[in-house]
């Protein structure tokens, strides 16, 4: 018998440490403990046809009439897990249904990775399952595949969760980066800052309490119901990490146009300028997760401001201003003096695990 064959018949499986708790190695080994969670945990909760069927892939089926598929996927490394107004289960969810959602799609499928520190609560997982569950259901989508892997302890921070989301965009809705053009106007759906805010908040990091919630939605609904009646948008992005100043120096750069903002008409909470002159955050950069920005003619401004007003998560919208020239891809703040400042992306990291 040679050395190798002599050591293949000392591998001993360890075995099963059934903990009715919490997670163990075992739930990510692809073995009964794997199928015991799965089938207790996530398809119990996140359950649907497609999903049920348990294949290596889902067989999912594309509406009958003309367009594109849209797909977009996003890692969610959020710290804490549960903070003011929201958690990692419903920022996966609305994160990732949001870029689908702003390139003008319909929202349909979406697939979760999960990434488990062995130790997690398995009721905290249930947890965040549920509220993945809850925001499926506000947004109209369903989980079709998923995945779980469980990192030994020390190696991961409790929970990680991965989303893909696949979207259905009609034939002649064309919404990108590139279409804002000279003469457009620019809305914001509602205030700047409020998710890191609230995710300070439960950091403990604010030396006072505050009542700011996270924005975390699914915002394919009011946009939906927008576009439908507002046919020639030309962009639509949603302000998250970076914030809006970045979200707008991306588009600047895209379209090859300057935006210039009013400082007095950007929307910011009372508690969240405190938070930002009592810690020197500027909250042009502070995380959204709830919002986002249009961009379109000027005529079509009024109506959109109307529509966007009367859904829940567009009551606050506001026009902050106008793109002004097609010569330098710039973005300017003008200050109350009337004097501009020149916006660039945000430098660095401002607050790492913010989403
Ligand atoms: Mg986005």
């Amino acid at each position: 018998m040679t050395e190798e064959e002599n050591n293949s018949f000392n591998l001993v499986c360890p075995p099963i440490i059934r903990d009715k708790k919490n997670i163990t190695l075992g739930h990510g080994s692809g073995g009964l403990l794997t199928h015991e969670l799965i089938n207790t945990t996530f398809k119990k909760i996140l359950t649907n046809p497609i999903l049920d069927e348990g294949n290596d892939g889902a067989l999912i089926s594309l509406p009958a009439y003309k367009g594109k598929l849209v797909v977009s996927t996003d890692a969610h490394i959020v710290s804490p897990l549960f903070y003011p107004g929201g958690d990692i289960g419903r920022l996966a969810i609305s994160g990732t249904v949001n870029d689908v959602a702003m390139m003008g799609a319909d929202p349909l499928y979406l697939t979760a990775s999960f990434v488990i520190e062995e130790g997690f609560s398995l009721e905290l997982l249930e947890k965040v399952a549920l509220s993945m569950k809850s925001t499926c259901e506000e947004a109209g989508v369903i989980i079709i595949a998923g995945d779980t892997k469980v990192t030994e302890k020390g190696k991961g921070d409790g929970l990680y969760i991965s989303t893909t989301g696949i979207g259905w965009l009609p034939e002649g809705r064309d919404i990108q980066g590139q279409n804002a053009l000279k003469g457009d106007a620019i809305i914001l759906s509602g205030t700047i800052g409020d998710h890191a805010t609230a995710i300070l908040q439960a950091r403990g990091e604010l030396g006072f309490q505050s009542n700011v919630t996270s924005d975390v939605a699914p915002l394919n609904k009011m946009l939906e119901e927008l576009i439908k009646q507002v046919q020639d948008i030309h962009v639509m992005r949603d302000p998250t990490r970076g914030g809006l100043g970045t979200t707008l120096v991306e588009i600047a750069k895209q379209s090859n146009v300057c935006i210039q903002i009013e400082e007095t008409s950007l929307p910011i909470k009372k508690e969240v300028k405190t938070v930002c002159e009592l810690l020197g955050f500027d909250p042009l950069y502070m995380a959204n997760e709830g919002k986002v920005v249009i961009i379109l003619p000027e005529e079509k401004c009024n109506i959109a401001l109307e529509i966007l007003q009367k859904h829940k998560y567009g009551q606050n919208a506001v026009r902050i201003g106008s793109v002004i020239d097609n010569k330098q891809p710039r973005v300017l703040l003008r200050t109350p003096l009337g004097s501009n400042r020149v916006i660039e992306m945000l430098m660095g990291e401002m607050l790492p695990r913010i989403c």
